[in-house]
């Protein structure tokens, strides 16, 4: 990335674009302590501020990239902001992907855009978990009853492993990518970005449908794990080290089940040996489902081989069905289903760690700054809280994008410090889908008298901390209607 003066050569950032702040503050300085500054209000008072800046204003147009569930929800408050803003997303297709979950402090995101109503008409309806034997018959009883089909998650009564909001991704991407419609925000789709430079006063973008470089006052990246955004913009050494992969690999793809395979609740069946097949039912009754291969590995060379982007999903999907054969119960039905999913996705389960979420006039929101894999549940609701106090900051303070984005980070980086962590220092995976049999053996026994007994005793007390209002809470922007 080069931050450029106009009439002048392209420099390097860091101390350069140091040198180009400390001007362009000093400029701001001298103009808002002019008397003439002082006298202007709203934007009269920002227009002036920037008409005598060097590069020409892009004054109130950001760029989103990425129109997932961060992109359109950044989208959508900053529109409703009065911020004329753009989203290009690469996909054609519609959006695609398995359940997600919109917990804690996000749940009051989705009600503040007014979605929530219609989110929770769209939920999958899954209406708890089992955990199955070798044959694939049910351990123990059925645990939970959806909390959600009640009023309220705090229902005790009702132990759940199953999510207050469970909703496909291209279900909660539609509605989101529609409410932001709604405030006026325009969709380049099959669009991405080629090149970005960072000017004094405004951030210009050559964009992949017209080929032209156009004028922001600011870019979003909410383009997912490996941003293209972070990679335009953030030192090479601050991203290399930025990635931190787990030993985790999950498979995931869509399936139509026959009558007798359908179940309104998830199943989980282990395998030993790191592995786990996991069922999940994407509407109401059943009759579809995602399908999961989660797969723990201490040695992870071959797997690591397969989720590299250049081995065919057919080879993934050949690999997934030797390295699963020798397991019963659910597995031909989802060897079956694998083989004939158009949706078919193979990773290795990466969190993102980043000092800094922003450089200049481009920062980062979701996975792209912050992504903790879904083995914490979190990423979608970390997602939209972000997008929320990203939007509300700039919105704040439109003249100085950067300081709003350290002011970003500043009130969320502790969330995304407690709620990003792999549960148990990070073992969970490994505990959840063990090695050994005799694991296996002990986490269905575990499971057998919780979910017949103990349960509820259990679960209130793994439940009886404090209550994720009171660990954070979400700030409150007005946003101009
Ligand atoms: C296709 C897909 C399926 C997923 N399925 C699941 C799932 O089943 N379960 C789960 O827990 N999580 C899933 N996720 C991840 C989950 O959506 C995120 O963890 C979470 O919702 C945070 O959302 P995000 O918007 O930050 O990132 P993402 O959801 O990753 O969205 C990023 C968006 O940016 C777009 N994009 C990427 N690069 C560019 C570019 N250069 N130019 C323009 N657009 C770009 C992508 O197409 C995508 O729409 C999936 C993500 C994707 C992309």
């Amino acid at each position: 990335m080069a931050l450029t003066i106009r009439n002048s050569h392209p420099v390097r950032h860091n101390a350069a674009f140091g040198w180009a702040c400390r001007q362009y503050l000093d400029q701001q300085k001298r103009l808002t302590s002019s008397p003439g500054y002082s006298r202007l209000r709203g934007p009269d008072r920002r227009r002036r501020a920037f008409t005598t800046s060097i590069r020409s204003p892009a004054s109130h147009r950001v760029l989103v990239v990425g129109g997932g569930p961060a992109g359109c929800t950044t989208a959508y408050f900053l529109a409703k902001a009065g911020l004329d803003v753009t989203v290009i997303e690469r996909s054609v297709r519609s959006p695609y992907g398995q359940g997600l979950d919109i917990t804690n402090q996000a749940v009051e995101v989705v009600k503040r855009m007014g979605l929530l109503d219609t989110i929770k008409a769209n939920m999958t309806g899954e209406t708890g978990f089992a955990l199955l034997d070798d044959t694939g018959r049910r351990i123990g009883s059925l645990l939970g009853t959806n909390a959600a089909q009640y009023e309220s998650v705090e229902n005790d009564e009702l132990p759940s492993f199953t999510n207050e909001i469970e909703i496909m991704r291209g279900t909660l991407n539609e509605i989101l990518a529609d409410a932001a419609k709604q405030e006026g925000v325009k969709f380049r789709y099959g669009c991405t970005i080629t090149n970005l430079r960072q000017y004094i006063d405004c951030v210009s973008a050559t964009l992949s449908d017209n080929k032209q470089a156009e004028d922001y006052m600011a870019i979003i990246g909410a383009d997912g794990v490996g941003s293209l955004v972070a990679k335009l913009v953030f030192p090479e050494g601050m991203l290399k080290n930025s990635l931190d992969p787990t030993n985790t690999f999950a498979a995931y793809f869509s399936m139509d089940l026959d009558k007798v395979d359908q179940m309104s609740y998830s199943r989980l069946q282990h395998g030993g040996g790191g592995r786990a097949i996991w069922v999940r039912p994407i509407d109401r009754q059943g009759t579809r489902a995602s399908g999961y291969f989660i797969t723990t590995t201490p040695t992870s060379t071959e797997l690591e081989k397969l989720s590299a982007s250049l081995t065919s999903g057919t080879q993934q999907q050949e690999k997934m069905a030797q390295l699963y054969a020798d397991m019963g119960g659910i597995k031909d039905v989802v060897v079956q289903g694998m083989r004939k999913s158009d949706d078919w996705h193979f990773t290795r389960l990466v969190q993102v760690k980043l000092p800094t979420w922003h450089i200049g006039r481009c920062a980062l929101v979701g996975d792209a700054a912050y992504c903790p894999t879904p083995l914490t549940g979190q990423g979608t609701s970390m997602a939209l809280m972000g997008a929320y106090i990203l939007a509300g900051e700039l919105a704040a303070n439109p003249t100085n994008p950067g300081a709003a984005f350290a002011e970003y980070k500043r009130k969320f980086d502790p969330y995304v410090k407690e709620e990003g962590m792999i549960p148990l220092g990070g073992r969970a995976p490994n505990i959840f889908v063990p090695q050994s049999r005799l694991a296996v053996w002990a986490l269905r026994q575990l499971y057998s008298g919780f979910s017949n007994g103990y349960g509820k005793g259990l679960f209130k007390f793994l439940n009886s901390g404090k209550k994720d209002e009171d660990k954070f809470r979400l700030p409150m922007y007005k946003f101009k209607a």
